[in-house]
């Protein structure tokens, strides 16, 4: 087969292509089944095993503590906007939540929260332009808290969270909810510090249509009269995922990314600690590139750049078009940068192999050197 072109989207992003050779290979029938997994109900033992398996897997692979329950949900990120605060603002009577706004995905989270009880910005990055984390010690949190929530890892900006806060060292016993769409499955998480932690799958996952929660138990049962029962994360859990109909296909095609993670290795470390060393070796690359060049530049304070998502401008605008068309011409998809930053963004999840990275990087260097 003719090698497939690299694809940078930010999401629905690039999926291992052995991924997609499996499911192409089961479409029809899946093992010795006579049916797709489109076509099996969600309570027949052949789906229930493979969410089952899946789930596993996920436990397995991201070190989930048993006093966490993971959930298979829909809506994406933004639903999950309105479905936290309806499960947790109401914890205390006061239903305050405080947010740590690191560009915009998090911005969208504290405007949404707004519904349902008193959403505070505690702290923001907007002063300079999102290219900084404010210091978790200058967090001004309020006592009483429900929640406090942060975007660990801002698809749009590029920032992301090297590590998590400590609320309990900050004085604050309130629960921390992490938005980790755009980099879950990339690096361990310190469920230590976690709460709840939710992420659409269309970037390091799968297909989307698949929301996953995180949550821990303690959290549960707090819902709002007004939040939807297929919504409200105890009703959820309950069922295993199965109160309604659950993205079966979508929870298949993530179990398959699960699976293909657990076998990948890099030296000594397998799964999330070895896609850990490739992107930690993927990002230092096109860092390096662009730092280097006079043409390119990423403008977020080097602490907090995101692995995941790279985005950088050219300092010749006009030459925009240029590069994205040359781009396409030598196999490097989706490299335009999201319309309120401009510019380019890579986005290197998991399924991007190093190989992608190093065709990108000599071809910018190329380009630079042609545009001289
Ligand atoms: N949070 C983050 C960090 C995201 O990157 C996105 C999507 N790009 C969302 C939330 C929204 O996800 P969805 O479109 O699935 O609602």
């Amino acid at each position: 087969m003719r090698q497939r072109p690299y694809n940078f989207s930010a999401g629905p992003a690039a999926m291992p292509e052995a991924v997609l050779q499996q499911a192409a290979a089961e479409m029809l029938d899946w093992h010795g089944s006579g049916m797709s997994v489109m076509e099996m109900s969600h309570r027949g033992k052949e789906f229930v095993s493979i969410c089952e398996q899946a789930e596993a897997d996920l436990r397995e692979l991201l070190a989930v503590p048993p006093t966490f329950k993971i959930l298979f949900m829909q809506g994406g990120g933004l639903a999950e906007n309105a479905i936290v605060p309806m499960n947790l603002a109401a914890r205390k009577p006061a239903r305050l939540m405080d947010f740590i706004v690191t560009g915009a995905w998090s911005q969208k989270s504290a405007q949404e929260a707004r519904k349902y009880g008193d959403a505070t910005v505690a702290a923001s990055g907007a002063d300079t332009g999102f290219t900084t984390i404010p210091a978790p010690a200058t967090w001004p949190l309020r006592d009483g808290l429900s929640y406090v929530h942060l975007c660990s890892n801002e698809t749009i900006h590029g920032v992301e969270f090297h590590e998590l806060p400590d609320l309990q060292a900050l004085g604050c016993d309130a629960p921390l909810v992490i938005d980790f769409s755009s980099h879950v499955l990339s690096r361990p998480v310190d469920w230590s510090r976690v709460g709840l932690a939710f992420g659409g799958a269309q970037k390091n996952i799968g297909p989307a249509g698949v929301t996953l929660v995180v949550v821990r138990e303690d959290l549960l049962g707090h819902a709002l009269p007004v939040c939807p029962s297929a919504f409200d994360y105890r009703t959820v859990a309950e069922h295993a995922s199965m109160y309604n109909t659950p993205p079966t296909y979508g929870i298949y095609m993530a179990g398959l990314t699960f699976q293909w993670l657990k076998a990948q290795r890099e030296g000594a470390l397998s799964g999330v600690a070895a896609m850990e060393a490739r992107n930690l070796a993927k990002a230092r690359l096109l860092y390096d590139c662009i730092d280097g060049s006079q043409l390119y530049v990423n403008r977020v304070d080097p602490a907090c750049r995101s692995r995941m998502n790279i985005p950088f401008q050219l300092r010749e605008e006009r030459l925009n078009d240029a590069f994205l068309a040359q781009a396409r011409a030598h196999g490097l998809l989706q490299l335009k940068g999201h319309k309120s930053v401009g510019g380019m963004r890579a986005s290197l999840y998991n399924a991007m192999p190093l190989e992608g990275v190093q065709a990108l990087v000599e071809f910018m260097r190329d380009f630079e050197r042609h545009h001289a």
